[in-house]
């Protein structure tokens, strides 16, 4: 077989969104190749909700009749439509590229639709294709059941999907692209004065994605954290390598949020709460909306009667400085930006 370095390449859906911003991805890959590496670009579905290829557009196609496999079938296209169109992109450039088909990428999950879990990676194919092409261009967020049926990954995913892939091909590094210049301090979306982390251990990204920041999805760096997978998190606007994860300690100061959950005013407590879905706050408890039925079913058993209000945002500040501590608590959703901001002048 030929000896040839691998690397791992992938791109979120504000990357490849169009036609200026897809030319900074080819520039990206083109110097990965120059450096003499095979590129595998892993790519989510173009653009966001309103984009007419975006997964919450394709998403929104539908109403409540489809199945879950149905529904992974059709959010597959998305990815499908710009693994295809990129790769064209790279051939017109002068890359040796080809797509790759969800069934050639050899990500085999369980048949849990719409957040299936990966049981195993087989490369083979990949390898056979590296020998014919310097770019191979896969849909992330994809996956095939035992039965041959399309999967997904779960929201997200396509980071997954880089890292899994990375992982089974020996990639010498899996570089992660968004439309930030890697992980900060807080959402730099809300916060303006967040700062970039040069570093940051997987534990502590584990931490931060568990609490909410989506730079990253909690699969994925979890699975990095088990396969040893050398991971970088950088802008696709940006020329340098923003966050490298490593497998030391590193201290951290930062803050998560994490949107939806309700405020349960509750009245007739007879006895003290003890409910591992319900949290104390100042005169309130919080509950995440996932949870609420089963929040509510405790409630009315114990003959508690309870007044509920949604739109609350759980904020964690977390710092892994010399002494590890997490504060978390509860703002109303229009009071968040205005808290976080305050907390990171402060505090951060
Ligand atoms: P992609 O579509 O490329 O996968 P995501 O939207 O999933 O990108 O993730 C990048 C987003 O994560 C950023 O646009 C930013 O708003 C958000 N984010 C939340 N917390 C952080 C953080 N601490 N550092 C960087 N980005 C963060
Ligand atoms: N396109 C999928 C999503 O929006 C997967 C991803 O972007 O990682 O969730
Ligand atoms: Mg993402």
């Amino acid at each position: 077989m030929i000896n040839m370095e691998i690397v791992v390449m992938k791109f979120g859906g504000t990357s490849v969104r169009d036609e200026s911003t897809r030319i900074h991805v080819f520039k990206h890959v083109r110097r990965e190749v120059a450096a003499g590496y095979k590129v595998l670009v892993v790519v989510s579905a173009m653009g966001r909700a309103g984009e007419p290829y975006a997964t919450d557009t394709l998403k929104g196609l539908i109403e409540y009749h489809s199945s879950k496999k149905e529904t992974d079938r059709l959010l597959a296209c998305g990815e499908i439509i710009s693994s295809i169109v990129m790769s064209d992109l790279f051939q017109s450039n002068g890359l040796k590229s080809t797509s790759v088909s969800p069934q050639e990428l050899g990500i085999k999950t369980d048949e849990n639709y719409n957040n299936a879990n990966i049981l195993h990676v087989e490369p083979d194919r990949l390898l056979e294709l590296f020998g014919g092409y310097d770019v191979l261009v896969a849909p992330g967020f994809i996956g095939v059941a035992p039965d041959g049926n399309i999967t997904t990954l779960g929201r997200g995913g396509s980071d997954t999907s880089a890292i899994a892939l990375g992982s089974a091909l020996g990639a010498v590094f899996v570089d992660i692209y968004s439309d930030v210049e890697g992980v900060m301090t807080a959402d730099p979306k809300l916060v303006k004065d967040a700062r970039l982390l040069k570093k940051i251990s997987y534990d502590n990204l584990i931490q931060l994605a568990a609490r909410g920041a989506k730079v990253i999805h909690l699969k994925a760096i979890g699975l990095a954290k088990q396969k040893k997978v050398s991971l970088r998190l950088r802008g696709t606007m940006a020329e340098q390598i923003g966050t490298y994860v490593v497998d030391e300690s590193v201290n951290t100061l930062s803050l998560a949020y994490q949107n939806g959950y309700s405020r349960y005013d509750l009245e007739n407590v007879m006895q003290p709460i003890e409910h591992p879905l319900l949290s104390r706050q100042g005169g309130g408890w919080y509950a995440s909306d996932m949870d609420v039925e089963q929040v509510e079913a405790y409630l009315a058993d114990q003959g508690i009667t309870f007044a509920r209000t949604e739109n609350y945002v759980k904020v964690t500040w977390y710092n892994q400085q010399r002494n590890p501590m997490e504060v978390t608590f509860y703002v109303e959703g229009n009071k968040l930006v205005d808290t976080i901001n305050f907390l990171h002048y402060n505090l951060i």
